[in-house]
């Protein structure tokens, strides 16, 4: 999903400022502090690889927070890092179904993990998160593989990699868009689609 300042309310997600950015009791021992640097605490901000992490979720439920902190982990791992390196923020906000599980603002350069991310399995996790990447590497990244993606007309793929639940959901417009972030995703996770998508991030990534 590809987030616009007119398809929901983006400050519904809370703006840094708007909400403490530190942790409610002060500074008592955490024994899953740190992954990596990332998701420190259930309720803040944190820094991973150059990423601002926004946490609103799960406040008090530090167990929620690691598994949380571990997935995106293990999601960006899967990428490469020119395709997350420099990412302005990545919320988990809880809340904010208007918009479906995940999102990506180009506008911002932001990233929305939602209710619907947060009740995904861990596998699914990570690809939900990685499409979003794919987001970003259209947007951002990877711009010319994205004009290359549709001179090669590899939208036609748009109802092999979109679970079916969700494809009535885009315009035909965004098909490209969605099939490019999509394929990205799979070929990331190792996920069977057809064979010209593979090849097609195969020659790239
Ligand atoms: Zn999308």
């Amino acid at each position: 999903m590809v987030g616009t300042e007119t398809s929901g309310n983006y400050g519904h997600a809370g703006r840094p400022g708007e909400v403490g950015g530190s942790a409610p009791g002060g500074a008592a021992p955490n024994p899953h502090q740190n992954v990596d640097g990332l998701g420190e605490d259930s309720y803040g901000e944190s820094n991973y690889r150059g990423i601002k992490l926004i946490s609103y979720d799960n406040i008090g439920d530090k167990d929620k927070a690691f598994q949380n902190a571990h997935d995106i982990k293990n999601a960006l791992d899967k990428a490469p890092q020119k395709d997350y390196e420099g990412l302005k923020e990545l919320y988990v906000t809880g809340g904010g179904s208007w918009l479906g599980s995940s999102c990506y603002f180009p506008e911002h350069d932001s990233l929305l993990l939602m209710d619907g991310w947060l009740s995904k399995t861990s596998d699914e996790r990570e690809r939900s998160l990685l499409h979003e990447i794919g987001h970003r590497a259209q947007f951002v990244t990877r711009k010319q593989d994205f004009v290359d993606f549709r001179t090669h007309g590899l939208k036609k793929y748009f109802y092999d990699v979109i679970d079916s639940k969700y494809s009535d959901n885009y315009k035909p417009s965004q098909h490209a868009g969605e099939t490019f972030a999509q394929s990205y995703a799979l070929y990331l996770c190792n996920i069977k689609q057809p064979e010209e998508l593979n090849q097609f991030w195969r020659d790239r990534l």
